[in-house]
């Protein structure tokens, strides 16, 4: 049997084909109008006022934490179960990271110990919406004071909501926070093939990563300190080429279009893994909390006694794709040296990591692959256990 289901990947229909096809005929093909619109629409689906698009989910977290005034001395508070990337864009800048630890229920940043991991330095705070779970935004937000920056990273998260103050807020709407990350990296909930955005409704914010995208250089003549002529255009300050292409964010917005369905289908595949889980104590399933609607990136059940290696490498002979998100980041050898992170400093995060498996979850995914992964998860616990 040479079937093989991995753990994330695309969807990409005619339509999209056709509409990054279209565009490449158009006289634009690096930054030009379809970033715009792209931007427009993602902003209207978060319900933030501004966003940008970049070339990653990476230069977007970059271009954030130096948005947010983040340089060297400053200290940046994060999750340790996350992509490195979170936690890079703050050493980026010359910045320490200080990681806090998650909650053992939604694997996000637990509010009490990032409280505790707050310092006088402490300038801004990092929290993931771990498999598109969202974290506590407002007790997050009430941590530090106004100059504390919350940046979320909703890399997992498009489409998520959750309640607060009464409301229902949509990730990337800024509603407790500066700024929201998203990554358009082909396993997650919509692509660009490699492509990012940040939402805010900070103008002056806003106006920051636009300038710091492309070399921090302005061609506004109301902006400038010099007039030379119509050829001039200046640099304000040291900025990047994180700049997106109109094909990458035709590609981007023919998929936006499909989020909702895209979600539905995450969420209905969800359901009936914890329907098919339920009854198996070996295993602790991921449990949301009742005042969100997760998004669904991931689906990561965890081992409560068996050998993980095993488990993992009998899911794979039988064609399950499956990964394991994440290795504990202060684990990392740059960050364990650099900082002296050692096992046992994040209970919780080494814990969850130590039996985590994350199974195949994307909307291509037909009802008889999700019965062959249930099917296989349940015979190879069979097997294993003594
Ligand atoms: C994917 C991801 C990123 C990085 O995005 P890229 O587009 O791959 O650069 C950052 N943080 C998290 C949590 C991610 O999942």
């Amino acid at each position: 049997m040479s079937r093989f289901i991995p753990y994330g990947r695309q969807s990409i229909t005619r339509e999209d084909i056709d509409a990054v096809v279209e565009v490449l005929g158009s006289d634009w093909i690096t930054q030009g109008p379809v970033v715009d619109r792209f931007e427009e629409e993602l902003a209207a689906c978060c319900g933030a006022r501004y966003a940008v698009a970049v070339s990653s989910g990476t230069a977007a977290l970059h271009l954030a934490v130096l948005a947010a005034g983040v340089g060297t001395g400053d200290e940046v508070i994060t999750s340790p179960i996350t992509f490195v990337a979170s936690a890079n864009c703050a050493e980026y800048t010359g910045a320490r990271t200080v990681f806090a630890d998650v909650e053992e229920a939604t694997v996000c940043l637990d509010p009490e110990a990032a409280r505790r991991a707050f310092s006088p330095g402490t300038r801004a705070i990092i929290p993931v919406h771990f498999a598109g779970h969202p974290c506590r935004m407002p007790e997050l937000r009430s941590l530090g004071d106004e100059r504390t920056v919350v940046i979320e990273d909703g890399c997992h998260a498009l489409g998520a909501s959750y309640r607060g103050d009464g409301l229902t807020h949509r990730i990337g709407s800024c509603a407790h926070s500066d700024m929201t990350v998203f990554s358009f990296h082909p396993v997650k909930h919509i692509t660009s093939g490699e492509g990012g955005a940040v939402t805010t409704n900070s103008e002056n914010m806003y106006e920051r990563l636009r300038l710091l995208r492309s070399h921090g250089i302005t061609r506004r003549p109301e902006d400038m300190k010099q007039a030379h002529g119509p050829w001039y255009y200046e640099m304000r300050e040291l900025g990047y080429n994180y700049r997106i292409t109109d094909f990458q964010c035709a590609l981007a917005l023919s998929q936006l279009r499909r989020l909702e369905g895209f979600v539905a289908r995450r969420r209905e595949i969800a359901e009936a893994y914890i329907g098919a889980f339920a009854d198996i104590d070996e295993l602790v399933l991921p449990r949301p909390g009742t005042d969100v609607e997760p998004s669904w990136h991931l689906y990561v059940i965890r081992l409560r006694t068996l050998d993980r290696l095993a488990f993992f490498n009998r899911l794979r002979e039988k064609g399950l794709g499956v990964q394991v998100h994440y290795i504990p980041v202060h684990l990392q050898p740059y960050y364990a040296e650099k900082y002296g992170y050692r096992p046992g400093d994040f209970p919780a995060a080494e814990s969850y990591y130590a039996g985590a498996v994350s199974l195949p979850l994307f909307p291509a995914m037909t009802d008889d692959d999700t019965g062959y992964v249930i099917e296989t998860v349940r015979d190879v616990l069979k097997e294993l256990t003594p």
